[in-house]
């Protein structure tokens, strides 16, 4: 029987390990691929405090080497269904059982993508998911946004202060954006939107050159871009879950900033829950809120 059972090693899993452990409670992480998260993908963190400058891969290594030095408990199996036994839950794998009094899922959210062939070879190369992480590398650079959500326009306005000129594309001529945004958006100079199209190609050597874009109408055009930033949603990885903890229309786990679920014992952390601001130090800050609150539970078990 373990104290806490943490269902993800990226940077909120891994956080909630370390606090755990400070708190003298016994912790297995489970991870279904490898510890890190989508952060290890990315080339340069810049935005988190202290590290001016660290790559996703050492981040996550760094934080990986802290909670197993601190006697955190890692397996790599892949989670497929969790037990509510009341006081305790059985955490169910492709290969094993596990009990824990307390279960925090942070497993975090995978980015949807536009489904072209060489888009994840291009990842880092004009390619991302990110503009809040990646658009500084932009300064006076052609840009595309693809997307017609909050996300996507936020990203338009975002990246409109720092590269030369953003193209927003959007398969419709509606957005889900909010009209605030919409109309702030329409104001900048350097935005073209261009509507009722999508992109279906991605042209590169070394890096992304141009894409080509394809209208409803069935024309189609070629637009020279330096980066391309996708936003056109995210998949949480809930799924597995969804029996036990409350999840929206988008299937994101229903858990305010306590991140505690519907189900007692079963705490949430990072991209998974509904919040606002999807970055390392939100997830970061979730292990700690998570790790805490399943303490104070189990203690009072
Ligand atoms: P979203 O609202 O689900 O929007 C995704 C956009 O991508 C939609 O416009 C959709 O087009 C488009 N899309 C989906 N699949 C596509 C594909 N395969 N090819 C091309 N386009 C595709 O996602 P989001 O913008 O990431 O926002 C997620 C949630 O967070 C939303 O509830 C949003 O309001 C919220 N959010 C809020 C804020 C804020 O309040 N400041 C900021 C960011 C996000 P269609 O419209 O045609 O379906």
């Amino acid at each position: 029987m373990y104290d806490i059972i943490i269902v993800g090693a990226g940077p909120a899993g891994l956080t909630a390990a370390i606090y755990a452990r400070r708190a003298q409670k016994s912790v297995l992480v489970l991870e279904a691929k490898s510890y890190g998260g989508q952060i290890i993908n990315t080339l340069d963190i810049e935005n988190y405090p202290v590290e001016e400058h660290i790559s996703g891969f050492d981040f996550a290594t760094k934080l990986f080497n802290q909670a197993k030095a601190l006697g955190t408990e890692v397996v790599f199996e892949k989670v497929v269904d969790i037990n509510d036994l009341g006081n305790s839950k059985e955490v169910i794998t492709t290969k094993n059982k596990y009990t824990g009094k307390a279960v925090i899922l942070a497993t975090g959210s995978e980015n949807r993508k536009l489904g072209l062939s060489n888009e994840d070879e291009l990842v880092g190369k004009g390619i991302s998911y990110c503009a809040t992480c990646d658009g500084a590398f932009y300064k006076g650079k052609v840009t595309a946004v693809v997307g017609g959500g909050n996300t996507a326009l936020e990203d338009a306005l975002y990246l409109s202060d720092i590269a030369a000129k953003v193209y927003l594309i959007h398969r419709r001529d509606e957005f889900r954006a909010e009209e605030t945004t919409i109309e702030q958006l329409k104001n900048r100079e350097n935005v073209e939107f261009v509507l009722n199209s999508s992109v279906t190609k991605l042209n590169a050597e070394d890096r992304l050159s141009s894409i080509e874009v394809t209208n409803k109408d069935g024309s189609v055009r070629n637009i020279d871009v330096n980066g391309l930033f996708v936003a056109v949603g995210r998949i949480p990885e809930n799924q597995n879950f969804a029996r036990l903890v409350d999840l929206d229309d988008a299937g994101y786990i229903k858990a305010g900033e306590d991140c505690k679920t519907n189900c007692a014992g079963i705490f949430t952390a990072g991209d998974n829950r509904i919040k606002e601001v999807r970055q390392l130090v939100t997830a970061t800050g979730d292990g700690a809120v998570a790790a805490t609150n399943a303490i104070k539970y189990i203690n009072s078990l």
